[in-house]
C-alpha cells in the first residue's frame, strides 16, 4: 500500500486551500491526496437558495491574500468562464452563492485526480512500528459500503461542521418532518405539500429561509426565536478586521480567559446575525400583514422549544414564551432546524489516538501536539474558534491559514526533529 505524505479529510474550501497552497510551494512537491464524502463537490447546496449572496467579498477567495497572482483567484475564474467584464458591472464585492459555489467547484475540478469523493472518512488508527507510531491508517467506507484504506505521514482534518440539533429533537432524528437547515432544499422536497412549517433560529440560515417558504405559496410559517429582535451582522470595517490575519496572533496569544471574552465580544459579526437586508425584507412582511390583516406568518419571539413529539398530525411543539413562562402546543407539517453547527467531528474521528493527543490542544499552525514516539502530524482546519478566533470558521482566513499549515507541514515533513511548537504554544481546543 503506497504512503501519501498527507491525506486531507473533506474537500471543501479549507482543504482544496490546502491543495493550492501545495501546488504553489514550489518545487518540493508533497504527495497529497484528499477524501470527501460527498459524490461531488458542492458548497453547503441544500442551502444554495435564489437571491442569497456571499457574506464576504470575493478578493477574500481560496488564494488572493495569499498570492494575488495564482491562477485560481475568483478574478481568473471569472475570466476563464468569460464573465469578467460583466462581473464589473454588477459593481459588487458579494457574488451570489451560486456563483461562488461555481468558482469552489472550478478550482476543486483542478485536483480530480488527487481527491476520491463518495467515501466518508470513519476512523483514523494508528500504525505502529515497535513502540513508536509511525504512520497513520485512513479508513474510509464508499456508497456501497465498501471499505478503503489508506497511509498517511500527515493528515489535515477539514470536515467543516455538523448539524447542531437541540435535545428535544434528538428522539425524532429519523423523522423526515424534521430537518436541519444543512439540509433544507433536500429534505424540503421531500414533504408532501407542508402548509404549517415552523422554522427555529435567529441566524442567516433562519432568515433566509424563512423568506424563502414565504416566497412559495400555500406556505404559513411561524418563526420561533428565543431574540426578542433580529440582529444584523456586524460587517463595519473596524469590526471587519478581527478578521486579518494578524488578529489570530492577538487571539491566540490571549489567556484562556480573555479569549471567550473576544469571542463573545465580537459574536455579533457571524453568531445570530443575519445580514441587514434580510431583516428588513422579514420586517416588511410582518408589516404588509398588519396592513392586509392576513397574519400568514407568526413571529414568535422570546420562545423556545420545550417538547417535541411525532403524530400522524404532524411534529407537536410546545413552546415556552420566555417572558412570562406560558405554555402552549402546536402541530407543523415540518420543523426546520436553522439551530448552527457543532465543530467536533474531529474528535471522534481521532478517537483511536485521542489518548496521544494531549486533550485536543494545538499550537498557533493548527497543529495537534502529540508525544514523542507519535511521528505522523495531524492539523486542524475549522474547528479551532476557541483557540484561534471567529475567522476559524469562515472564509476569511483561509488562504494564511493554508500557507501557515503549508509551511508547518513541510517543515515537519522534512525534520525528524519534532514538534516544532514547544509547550508554550499549547492551547486546549476548548474553554477551561
Ligand atoms: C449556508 C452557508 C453559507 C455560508 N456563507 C459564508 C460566507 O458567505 N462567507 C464565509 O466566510 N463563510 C460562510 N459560511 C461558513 C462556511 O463554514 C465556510 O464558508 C466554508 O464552507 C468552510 O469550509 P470548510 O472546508 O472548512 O468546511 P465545509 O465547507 O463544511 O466542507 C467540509 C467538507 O468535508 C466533507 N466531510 C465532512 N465529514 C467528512 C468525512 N468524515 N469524510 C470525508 N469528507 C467529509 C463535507 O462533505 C464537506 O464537503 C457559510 C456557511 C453556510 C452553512
Amino acid at each position: 500500500m503506497p504512503i501519501h505524505d498527507l491525506i486531507g479529510i473533506g474537500f471543501g474550501p479549507s482543504n482544496i486551500a490546502l491543495a493550492i497552497a501545495l501546488e504553489e510551494q514550489g518545487d518540493d512537491k508533497l504527495d497529497a491526496f484528499f477524501i470527501e464524502r460527498q459524490p461531488s463537490f458542492a458548497w453547503h447546496p441544500h442551502m444554495l437558495l435564489d437571491h442569497a449572496h456571499m457574506q464576504i467579498s470575493f478578493l477574500k477567495d481560496l488564494v488572493t491574500p495569499r498570492n494575488p497572482g495564482s491562477r485560481f483567484t475568483f478574478l481568473n475564474y471569472l475570466h476563464e468562464k468569460g464573465r469578467l467584464q460583466d462581473f464589473i458591472n454588477l459593481q459588487t464585492f458579494f457574488p451570489s452563492r451560486h456563483e461562488f459555489n461555481d468558482y469552489l467547484s472550478w478550482t476543486a475540478s483542478h485536483f480530480d485526480d488527487r481527491c476520491a469523493y463518495g467515501e466518508e472518512v470513519v476512523e483514523i488508527l494508528p500504525e505502529m512500528r515497535g513502540d513508536e507510531v509511525d504512520f497513520l491508517r485512513v479508513r474510509s467506507r464508499d456508497g456501497d459500503g465498501r471499505l478503503h484504506e489508506r497511509l498517511t505521514r500527515s493528515l489535515v482534518i477539514g470536515v467543516g461542521g455538523a448539524p447542531n440539533v437541540p435535545t428535544c429533537f434528538t428522539d425524532l432524528r429519523d423523522d423526515t418532518r424534521v430537518f436541519h437547515s444543512s439540509h433544507y432544499l433536500r429534505d424540503l422536497a421531500r414533504q408532501d405539500s407542508p402548509r404549517r412549517i415552523a422554522v427555529i433560529g435567529a441566524g442567516q440560515s433562519a432568515a433566509e429561509i424563512f423568506l424563502d417558504l414565504h416566497n412559495r405559496p400555500g406556505t404559513e410559517v411561524d418563526l420561533i426565536t428565543r431574540t426578542w429582535a433580529f440582529k444584523p451582522s456586524d460587517d463595519s470595517p473596524f469590526v471587519n478586521e478581527i478578521f486579518n490575519p494578524e488578529y489570530t496572533d492577538y487571539v491566540f496569544n490571549n489567556p484562556t480567559g480573555q479569549r471567550q471574552a473576544l469571542l463573545e465580544e465580537y459574536k455579533s459579526t457571524n453568531y445570530s446575525a443575519p445580514d441587514l437586508d434580510l431583516i428588513q425584507q422579514i420586517y416588511d412582511v410582518f408589516y404588509q400583514q398588519k396592513v392586509t390583516g392576513n397574519a400568514r406568518h407568526l413571529f414568535r419571539r422570546r420562545h423556545e422549544v420545550d417538547q417535541a413529539r411525532a403524530s400522524d398530525e404532524g411534529i407537536h411543539l410546545v413552546v415556552r414564551n420566555l417572558e412570562d413562562g406560558h405554555t402552549d402546543e402546536a402541530a407543523y407539517d415540518a420543523v426546520v432546524l436553522a439551530t448552527g453547527y457543532q465543530r467536533d467531528t474531529h474528535k471522534s474521528l481521532l478517537d483511536p489516538l485521542a489518548d496521544q493527543l494531549s486533550d485536543f490542544a494545538v499550537d498557533r499552525h493548527y497543529r495537534l501536539f502529540t508525544p514523542p514516539h507519535f511521528k505522523p502530524v495531524i492539523f486542524l482546519q475549522g474547528c479551532c474558534e476557541p483557540t484561534h478566533g471567529l475567522s476559524d470558521t469562515l472564509l476569511s482566513i483561509l488562504a494564511s491559514r493554508t500557507e501557515e499549515i503549508t509551511t508547518a507541514l513541510c517543515a515537519s515533513l522534512r525534520e525528524t526533529a519534532r514538534p516544532v511548537a514547544t509547550e508554550d504554544d499549547k492551547r486546549p481546543l476548548a474553554f477551561t
